[in-house]
């Protein structure tokens, strides 16, 4: 099965649950989490599924285009619902099947994998899922969110499709895959691959990185006290993916790192605020 056709069985599949198919937030992130879809909808009281594609950079990551299966660049296939369904676990092993996967003939293991990221103050208990040993999704039960406890939970299932194609069509090489017929994932992909990696860890600058957090986090934060929140939020995306260049330049300090994250959380709680607030007043759920 091609990347393509992965990515549409998989938006079949979760469509037939009740999920709405959204396109990816338009933001460089990290990872299906950050998204408004994810972090702005887990909370509240108020009914969420949801299922999308996010292309999700992660610099540190970054091998420009030399490593098998760590990526710069990779894509996630989210899905996010709260209530969780009951038979979720089920569910998921059913949305592999729909990819054409006897997984009589496999390994399937959940390991526990409790996740946290400190930049949003959110938490959950999860599993990493390996497929023969090789992780392909992780699978969380949202617990907390800007330090909010969530009532109810969301279950996020995170796919790393990438992953999950080496494995349905047997190859070594991400590159190698087949997006379509013709297209390997290589001719897409390689080039940009190694480009983001020759800006992130060699042509960037640590001092205009700086600069441009200090930009990005003064805007965000101006916003949203002002309380205008989907423009604001995105500054504090804009703030993330820099600071993720800075780490990757090896720019800072652990005393820096959590200052960083500090402010960027600032941002997170009052993005957090604004939705519980919007929510109290009844205002109608948008993204
Ligand atoms: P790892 O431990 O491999 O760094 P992770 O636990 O940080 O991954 P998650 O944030 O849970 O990964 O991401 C969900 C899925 O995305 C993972 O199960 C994996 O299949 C995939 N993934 C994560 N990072 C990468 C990457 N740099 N390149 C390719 N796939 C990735």
């Amino acid at each position: 099965m091609y990347f393509q056709e992965v990515v549409s069985k998989l938006e079949n599949f979760w469509k037939k649950q009740g999920c709405v198919i959204l396109p990816p937030f338009d933001e460089q992130i990290g990872a299906g989490t950050l998204s408004p879809y994810t972090f702005l909808k887990v909370l509240g009281k108020k009914p969420w599924s949801v299922a999308y594609i996010q292309p999700s950079r992660r610099p540190v990551d970054g091998r420009y285009g030399e490593n098998p299966n760590r990526l710069y660049l990779h894509h996630q296939f989210q899905v996010i619902i709260k209530p969780p369904p009951f038979d979720i676990r089920e569910l998921y092993l059913s949305s592999l099947r729909s990819l054409g996967l006897k997984l009589s003939k496999h390994e399937v293991k959940f390991l526990e994998d409790n996740w946290e990221t400190a930049v949003l103050g959110a938490q959950g208990v999860g599993w990493e899922v390996r497929l023969d040993g090789l992780e392909i999704t992780q699978f969380t039960y949202f617990q907390l969110a800007a330090g909010v406890e969530l009532d109810p939970v969301s279950v996020e299932i995170t796919y790393g499709l990438e992953r999950l194609v080496l494995f349905i069509q047997e190859k070594e090489n991400v590159f190698d895959i087949m997006w379509n017929e013709d297209i390997t994932y290589g001719n897409l992909r390689l080039d940009s691959e190694r480009e983001e990696c020759i800006y992130a860890f060699d042509e960037s600058e640590v001092s205009r990185l700086v600069e441009m957090f200090n930009i990005y986090e003064g805007e965000g934060l101006r916003l949203l006290e002002r309380g205008i929140l989907i423009p604001g939020y995105q500054y504090l995306l804009k703030c993330s993916h820099v600071f993720n260049l800075l780490e990757a330049r090896g720019a800072m300090s652990v005393s820096e790192r959590v200052t960083y994250i500090s402010r960027m959380r600032k941002m997170a709680n009052l993005s957090a605020r604004l939705v519980l607030e919007r929510e109290e007043k009844d205002e109608k759920p948008s993204v």
